[in-house]
């Protein structure tokens, strides 16, 4: 066995799917079900059966039931909870890790941020009884025996469903702000990465949130609609691409729901020849290429200005050749494999169509090969192309994969004019030490989050996060100030006193 298979081998994961539902585990019975698959070695982890109509039903009643006790429960009692909850996650921090790396292929590394990212999502929540004390507002003395207050409340059941690229991140980004609120909760994971949403509800599991508050139920498309259409929910957050998206979203909304949907994106970051191009060079090949661009913030269209664009481009290329492609557990990887044969494929297409429509391959990894022979993953090598422009298919669709497209543009007008072509919004950078380029960038770019010399503009948790135009359905987004917004009902109350 080669070094690498028996690294990967060596990561014991949870060779079961199961539901966790009023406090208990449980086996779904379903109809349909499908392998989960490592994707560096191919070997098959587990198997996810799909939750059916009538177990969805059970844990939503459930969680309906849970709701009257919880929303009782002071909020500061509510989020005691959380603090241990950041505990047990921090405390399993490697055991989810090395199962998140090996269920979607992401480097070990990559796994640990996503999940301290959502761990701050955990701590930020903690500070729910201040947050939603903010913003609530009441104006005394409306009339001389007149006083009116808003006040904050739960709704009832919420429900959140999350995509493959960050399985324990996207989950976190709803959890502890839905049930912080004193809302309770199901999660419906992606089917293709269940097993990081396993060691998440262990943690849950072992702080004893009061049974039904914290429910998970596996499956697919049809779990999900049976979701979106129950009458005992009250909202739906979903992440994921933008046509189930929008799916969503008007699922939800036709039966009542207020919904919050991310979709996918397509990002540009533009170089000036302003920029500090030494610096902007490991950004952008971290952003294009980190979680093998499976990344809905990875910027996989680079404009260099005018001047900047052949010293970019050789830099780009040195940089993107040294990378190393290799399961995510060994500590040397940088890319790791794409999270299934059709990904691979669908990028492979998308590259074809681009050279034919008249790009230039520069670095190409098409035919890499891992030198494991018994690993049968599904890889990808770096990939740089140049000479895009914004009337080809790759420059308009969400590669989600290691591939770095170069185009050209005189000036920045031109540039953020090709920022601004596609149907999506929802990142962008710009590297530059001109603040008046950066001031224009930010003003005239039509995206949810714009970086400076950033490359991934990815918020803290204290923020919102959400894209623009096809990114994102809905109208308040995850995270921060808008997560308690979307969590609770602002009811006025208006009093008068006659004596
Ligand atoms: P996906 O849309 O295939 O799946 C997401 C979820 O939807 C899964 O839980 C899946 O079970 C469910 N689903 C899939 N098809 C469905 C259908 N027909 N009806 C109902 N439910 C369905 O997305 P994915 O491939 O898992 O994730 C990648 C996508 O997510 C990319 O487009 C990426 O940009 C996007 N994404 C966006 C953000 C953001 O913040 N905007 C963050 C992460 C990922």
């Amino acid at each position: 066995m080669s070094e690498q298979r028996e690294r990967a081998v060596s990561v014991d994961v949870r060779d079961h799917v199961d539901n966790y539902v009023g406090g208990r585990w449980t086996t779904p019975e379903g109809d349909s079900s499908q392998p989960v698959v490592d994707p560096a070695t191919g070997d098959e982890l587990a198997t996810v059966e799909f939750s059916t109509v009538e177990t969805v039903d059970e844990a939503v009643q459930t969680a309906d039931e849970a709701f009257e006790e919880w929303r009782q429960t002071p909020v500061v009692e509510r989020v005691q909870y959380l603090f241990d909850l950041k505990t047990e996650l921090e405390n399993r921090l490697e055991e989810i890790a090395t199962a998140l790396s090996r269920e979607h292929g992401k480097t070990v590394g990559e796994a640990r941020g996503e999940i301290k990212r959502g761990i701050e999502n955990v701590e930020v929540a903690c500070g729910m009884p201040n947050m939603m004390r903010e913003g609530s507002g009441n104006v005394e003395d409306v009339a001389a025996d007149m006083d009116e207050y808003a006040v904050r409340q739960p709704l009832g059941v919420f429900t959140a469903i999350t995509p493959f690229n960050f399985p324990a991140m996207i989950p976190l980004w709803f959890l502890p702000y839905a049930v912080a609120t004193g809302n309770t909760f199901v999660l419906k994971p992606s089917e293709k990465v269940p097993l990081s949403s396993q060691l998440i509800f262990e943690a849950v599991d072992a702080v004893g949130f009061p049974d039904g508050v914290v429910n998970l139920v596996n499956g697919g498309a049809d779990t999900v609609n049976a979701l979106l259409e129950h009458d005992d929910i009250e909202g739906v957050s979903f992440v994921g691409s933008s046509p189930v998206a929008k799916h969503v979203y008007e699922t939800a909304a036709e039966h009542g729901k207020r919904v919050q949907a991310q979709g996918g994106a397509k990002n540009y970051a533009v170089v000036t020849d302003q920029a500090a191009v030494d610096e902007a060079v490991p950004n952008i090949i971290g952003s294009v290429y980190g979680n093998a661009g499976q990344r809905c913030l990875a910027n996989d269209v680079v404009v260099g200005v005018d001047t900047v664009y052949d010293d970019l481009r050789e830099r780009l290329i040195e940089a993107a050749e040294n990378l190393t492609v290799g399961i995510g557990l060994d500590e040397d990887t940088d890319v790791g494999p794409l999270i299934t044969g059709d990904s691979r494929e669908r990028v492979l297409d998308l590259i074809d169509e681009a050279l034919e429509e008249g790009a230039e391959l520069v670095l190409d990894g098409r035919d890499f090969e891992h030198p494991d022979e018994d690993l049968d993953g599904h890889f990808l090598g770096p990939t740089l192309l140049e000479g895009v422009t914004t009337d080809m298919e790759i420059a308009q669709t969400e590669i989600f994969g290691p591939v770095l497209c170069l185009a050209d543009a005189d000036d920045l007008d031109s540039a953020i004019e090709m920022v601004n072509s596609t149907k999506y919004g929802n990142a962008s950078s710009i590297y530059t030490e001109s603040g008046s380029e950066a001031r224009q960038y930010r003003y005239e770019v039509d995206a949810g989050n714009i970086g400076v010399n950033v490359g991934v503009c990815a918020p803290m948790g204290f923020f919102h996060f959400g894209g623009r135009k096809a990114s994102f359905f809905g109208d308040l987004h995850a995270q921060g100030e808008d997560a308690v917004n979307f969590y609770t009902e602002k009811t006025i109350q208006i009093e008068r006193w006659y004596s």
